[in-house]
């Protein structure tokens, strides 16, 4: 690929083009913004998502969140479910009792202190509008009503054309590389011609009933998340959306035939004469996963590349993750700073991380469900999946030689520092407002291990460089140096730490890690997609081909 830029002179131009502006959408321009990269969003609807779809986000997102200086923002708007972490059951919601708070284990008992951020709830009507409005002020362009209708790539840019979806009025406008955040039903995917492989469709279907009833009273006491409804004739869970006036009741089954009001009056067990049915989606869980996530410059991110049960509440979680892994390596190529071979990375971290999300959850399904015909071994762990527990088997890092004999349990959550892996949480300061986590950032980080220090007032950690961002190149990808006492880093030896704090080597020589650094940036050229996604679109824009509006 070339690194010159050659632009068709009549289309403006933007360095990404992301198309789609859910959840995954909105947070790529974040991620992109945050190291500098110009970025153009354009979603077919004219709002952000009108359903409260996926509610929780585990504490790697909200890391990442942390990162972009979201974190504060998303909590206050998550304040409503905030304490709403039990779960209920009962015949009807009068009927209901709240279940102990469950805690994950680990060997040493309850798992706490995982991380500097705590997960919440926040469902994703809530969530997009913030996200999108941060997006925007980041200086992202976000084009709502706008869709991309086609697109065609070669060396050194994508052409995509787009729609305004109110006028009817058609454009051009160019990328160095387009990210399709479009959904489940892709359509970039499928112009790529790209197949999906995975378990299919993962129990029966269901129907998830979106309503409005002024619940406040039969509820207080006794909140929770989710709320398992066993009455014979209604049996369902009923999950809190703001824990007071919305909820979604998820109840098996189709929606012929069924009076909603009805059914949910028997759920709810109470006369709710305000009761409101705001919409009715039935939906099929599935695990499929795109069997590649790169074609050329078009990289999958999101429901676009994998779909999961909603049971192990990842699929927006890992969509997250996957534009947080992206966004950093597309501005070193962008820069210059690293070769474009380093994208190749994304589809060999990312697409295990997906299958290992979606084949987790369709498992997680047949437990919750009773599918099961026993006890399933290969259960990971939750905090696996909460807190980004894989472990990144090849890609942009030097894998450990003793990964073979040492590699990261997925059955027991006990992060230990291992190559591929996120660096584990350890506060660095006694007032605990510094995390390893925030070790690297905008740039990588050398991280080398002391002794611990005598004097017990003075942190463990010495960060010399820590904030001195060149003034000329604010988000170039420079290497930070810091000394530190953490029981999986023993002294003398260090770890490279990524910008999207994954562990990406260690070893004892700290003078190493400046050529491992230039290592990695600049792998060999992998064999690239470019050439044949180009012939397939004849070097002109070809049509996407029609779905239906997500
Ligand atoms: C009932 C339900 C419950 C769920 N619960 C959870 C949960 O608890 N936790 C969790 O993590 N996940 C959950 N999910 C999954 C979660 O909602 C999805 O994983 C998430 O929405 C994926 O985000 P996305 O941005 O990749 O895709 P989407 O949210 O589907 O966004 C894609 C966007 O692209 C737009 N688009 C499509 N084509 C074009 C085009 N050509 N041009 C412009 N725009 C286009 C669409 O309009 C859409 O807005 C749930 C899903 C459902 C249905």
């Amino acid at each position: 690929m070339s690194g010159q830029r050659t632009h068709d002179a009549a289309a403006p131009s933007t360095e990404v083009l992301v198309a789609g502006g859910g959840l995954v959408g909105l947070t790529a321009a974040l991620v992109l913004r945050h190291h500098g990269v110009a970025v153009t969003v354009v979603e077919r609807r004219r709002t952000t998502s009108p359903q409260p779809k996926a509610r929780r986000c585990h504490v790697r997102s909200m890391e990442i969140f942390r990162e972009l200086g979201l974190a504060g923002l998303v909590r206050d708007a998550a304040r409503e479910l905030a304490g709403h972490d039990h779960m209920a059951a009962g015949r009807t919601l009068a009927q209901a009792e709240q279940l102990p708070l469950w805690l994950p284990a680990g060997p040493a008992g309850p798992v706490s202190d995982i991380s500097p951020e705590l997960p919440c709830l926040l469902a994703q009507d809530a969530l997009e509008p913030l996200l999108r409005e941060a997006a925007v002020a980041a200086g992202a362009t976000v084009r709502f009503g706008t869709e991309l209708a086609g697109f065609g790539q070669d060396d050194d840019e994508v052409t995509a054309q787009i729609l305004d979806v109110g006028s009817g009025r058609r454009e051009r406008i160019t990328a160095r590389y387009l990210i399709a955040a479009d959904g489940a039903r892709s359509s970039v995917r499928a112009a790529l011609g790209i197949g999906r492989s995975g378990r299919g469709v993962v129990g029966r279907p269901s129907v998830s009933v979106y309503f409005r009833a002024d619940l406040a009273d039969v509820v207080r006491g006794r909140e929770f998340n989710l709320c398992q409804i066993d009455h014979p004739d209604a049996p369902g869970g009923l999950a809190s959306v703001d824990g007071r006036r919305r909820w979604v009741f998820m109840s098996p089954g189709g929606t012929a035939g069924r009076d909603w009001p009805a059914l949910l009056r028997t759920a709810l067990g109470v006369p709710a004469p305000d009761l409101e049915v705001l919409s009715v989606l039935p939906w099929q869980a599935e695990m499929r996963v795109a069997d590649r996530y790169s074609g050329g410059r078009v990289h999958l991110a999101g429901d676009a590349a994998h779909v999961m049960p909603p049971f192990a509440a990842s699929g927006a979680n890992t969509g997250i993750a996957d534009v947080h892994n992206l966004g950093w390596k597309l501005a070193a190529v962008l820069r210059a700073e690293a070769a474009p071979a380093l994208l190749d990375s994304y589809d060999a971290e990312r697409r295990p991380a997906g299958w290992f999300a979606a084949d987790q959850s369709s498992r997680r399904t047949r437990d919750l469900r009773g599918l099961a015909e026993g006890p399933d071994p290969a259960l990971a762990h939750p905090l696996i999946l909460a807190a980004g527990g894989f472990q990144y088997p090849a890609g942009a890092l030097v894998p450990d030689p003793r990964r073979a004999s040492d590699p990261e349990p997925v059955t027991e959550f006990s992060p230990a520092g291992r190559v591929g892996t996120r660096i584990p949480h350890r506060w660095l300061d006694q007032a605990r407002t510094q995390s390893t986590i925030d070790l690297a950032g905008l740039g990588w980080a050398l991280v080398t291990g002391i002794k611990a220090r005598p004097d017990a007032d003075r942190p463990d950690v010495d960060r010399p460089d820590a904030g001195r961002a060149d003034p000329d190149r604010p988000n170039a990808h420079r290497l930070d140096a810091c000394r530190l006492h953490a029981d999986f880093l023993p002294a003398g030896q260090c770890l490279l730490l990524r910008p999207d704090h994954i562990i990406a080597w260690r070893g004892a020589d700290p003078a190493a890690a400046a050529s491992v650094l230039a290592a990695l940036l600049h792998p060999q050229s992998a064999p690239s997609a470019t050439a044949e996604d180009a012939a397939r679109s004849g070097g002109g824009i070809s049509p996407l081909p029609a779905t239906r509006p997500g």
